[in-house]
């Protein structure tokens, strides 16, 4: 490929909204262009990326044996009110009417098309087991769209979902998928964590989910060291025995939620009016070992929907190390504190902040109050709240007894599920067994993020200019960038040969010819993250030799110019 022939577009700065990371560098460099919340056009480079990743899950899952079909991505009501979905799926659920005012869905995940598939077309036990997947893109309607792909509202996603004659063939399965999405991840080039989760809405019994590890991930996982034990926090806490918490030592994070009447005492405390936009207020507060403590106030819009906690969204933040800061910020936004005296406004705040930290200690996790004591460099706030709402601490035991626990951060990119009978009771999901008797189906579920992949691999491997991809998923594996060449007919051959060359033996080769300054041509394709670079001068040329650059490489190397194929393989 040259880049004449394709479209790159690179940013120099990220828009101000992209919080994270692999959200700014995936808009820099030109993967993805946002065309409304949580919906994004996935633009020629960074396509590249998503089918690599999606060629992959694809590889694994035929392997393993699983089918590849196709399901429509409109789903009508009436299987939605079958499974009992319908009510309890939320407003994450897309509806919309059609002309003839019928009800219809866009789906957010498949279990009742593809049991709907299986009961039209499978009677025997002959017939089972069976593994049905696809790739396609789901949509919902998240109340918090963030971080670009990784949680949008229109995301690509494998999903396959396996029939059974039995609960034992089902373990099979689940066992095989356990072991398939451990070679998917592990091909994919990133370090991730299977853990035990949460069965959630979709329901069923065993589950685990599998996570790319990194500082930014929304979820927290306890893992022990001394067992392997690993689960999701969310599971841990509902299995980790309550151990007596040492006393916070030095941070206390106190959330207030709203429509409870605490809600109110701690905004009549704290002196700040609770408007439309303002429903909660909670104020934290950090003292590192070193510097000066900081306080947070955080302004929450408490939509409650599916999960209490998770549901808070968040509307303003102000951080701060000194208190003249915190004068100044609000000072300048009045429409979400309404009127606030700035001049007495900080001492008041951090003050009554203090004591109520202080009063409200006793009353931690009441309903309505969540309140967790944080040690400083210990425990990890939500990236996303900055609050922290676990129970489970790192240095619990685990509850395998076998010793500590440790806490990290994961981005959820995959899920396994065993739902058992859960659909197939619903929907009539029947097969008859050797005997002539109707039997229910047992199911497992088995979901893959490819589209939020891209963004957990972005945040796992990234430098200061930009991505770098690991190989297995890099747009280009090889850039080729050459000096002058509009001037130099021996570089401009030397390039096409070597473009030629490396495209025959069947490398993914950038040739950039679009003649920029040599600078600008670097800054891009280190931007973009492509693993190994070459550049083609005519200085290298004369003494038959070309230079190499790995993209975490200090150095450039020189290596000789037919050795160079070799040298990539
Ligand atoms: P999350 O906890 O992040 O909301 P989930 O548990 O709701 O995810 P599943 O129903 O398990 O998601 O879907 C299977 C996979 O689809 C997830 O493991 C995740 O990788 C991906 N996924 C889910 N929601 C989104 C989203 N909004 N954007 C991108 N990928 C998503
Ligand atoms: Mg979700
Ligand atoms: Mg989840
Ligand atoms: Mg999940």
């Amino acid at each position: 490929m040259r880049t004449s022939q394709f479209f790159i577009s690179t940013l120099k700065e990220a828009p101000s909204d992209a919080e994270v990371v692999s959200h700014q560098l995936m808009l820099r460099a030109g993967l993805i262009r946002r065309l409304a919340g949580g919906i994004y056009t996935w633009m020629p480079l960074g396509l590249r990326v998503l089918r690599k990743v999606e060629g992959i899950v694809r590889e694994e899952m035929n392997r393993a044996g699983a089918i590849e079909l196709s399901m429509p991505a409109v789903q009508p009501a009436e299987l939605w009110q079958e499974s009992g979905r319908w009510e309890k799926y939320g407003p994450e659920l897309l509806r919309f009417k059609d002309r003839h005012q019928r009800d219809f869905v866009i789906g957010p995940t498949h279990e009742e098309v593809i049991t709907d598939v299986v009961r039209r077309e499978v009677k025997s036990y002959r017939q089972l087991p069976l593994h049905f997947y696809q790739v396609q893109m789901k949509f919902r309607d998240e109340i918090r769209p963030r971080f670009g792909v990784m949680r949008g509202r229109e995301f690509l996603m494998k999903d396959g979902y396996s029939f059974h004659t039995s609960f034992a063939d089902l373990q099979r399965e689940y066992d095989n998928m356990y072991a398939t999405y451990t070679r998917i991840f592990t091909r994919l080039g990133l370090a991730f964590r299977a853990v035990a989760a949460d069965t959630g809405s979709i329901g069923g019994t065993g589950s685990h989910e599998f996570h790319v590890l990194a500082d930014s991930g929304e979820d927290a996982l306890a893992y022990c060291p001394a067992s392997g034990y690993a689960a999701n926090v969310e599971l841990a806490e509902a299995v980790v025995p309550a151990t007596p918490r040492p006393a916070p030592i030095a941070a206390l994070t106190k959330v207030a939620t709203p429509g409870k009447e605490k809600c109110e005492d701690v905004a009549a405390f704290l002196g700040l009016p609770l408007t439309q936009t303002v429903k909660a207020i909670a104020v934290v507060r950090a003292e590192p070992p070193q510097g000066t403590p900081a306080f947070t106030l955080l302004l929450l819009r408490g939509d409650h929907e599916l999960n209490e906690i998770k549901a808070q969204k968040q509307i303003g933040e102000f951080r701060f190390a000194r208190e003249d800061e915190i004068v100044a910020a609000l000072g300048s936004q009045p429409g979400y504190l309404g009127p606030v005296d700035a001049s007495d406004a900080v001492s008041v705040v951090v003050d009554r902040a203090a004591a109520a930290l202080g009063d409200f200690v006793c009353g931690a996790n009441d309903a309505g109050y969540h309140l967790t004591g944080v040690n400083w460099g210990r425990d990890l706030p939500d990236p996303g709240t900055g609050v922290d709402l676990r129970n489970v601490v790192a240095g619990d035991i685990s509850p395998d007894g076998a010793g500590p626990l440790e806490l990290c951060r994961g981005i959820e990119v995959g899920h396994i599920f065993q739902l058992r009978t859960r659909y197939a009771e619903a929907l009539k999901c029947c097969f008859l067994d050797e005997n002539g008797k109707t039997q229910v189906m047992e199911m497992g579920c088995y979901g893959i993020g490819v589209s939020r992949i891209v963004a957990a691999a972005i945040e796992q491997n990234h430098d200061a200019r930009g991505i770098i991809f690991p190989a297995a998923i890099a747009p280009f594996a090889v850039s080729i960038v050459p000096m002058g060449m509009a001037k130099s007919p021996a570089v401009r051959e030397a390039a096409e040969k070597l473009h030629d060359e490396l495209a025959a033996a069947g490398i993914d080769v950038l040739l950039d010819d679009r003649n920029e300054r040599p600078g600008v041509m670097f800054a891009d394709m280190e931007l973009i993250g492509v693993p190994h670079r070459i550049v083609v001068g005519e200085r290298g040329l004369a003494e038959g030799r070309l230079e190499y650059k790995g993209r975490r490489d200090a150095e450039a190397q020189m290596i000789a110019a037919d050795a160079m194929l070799d040298f990539l393989k």
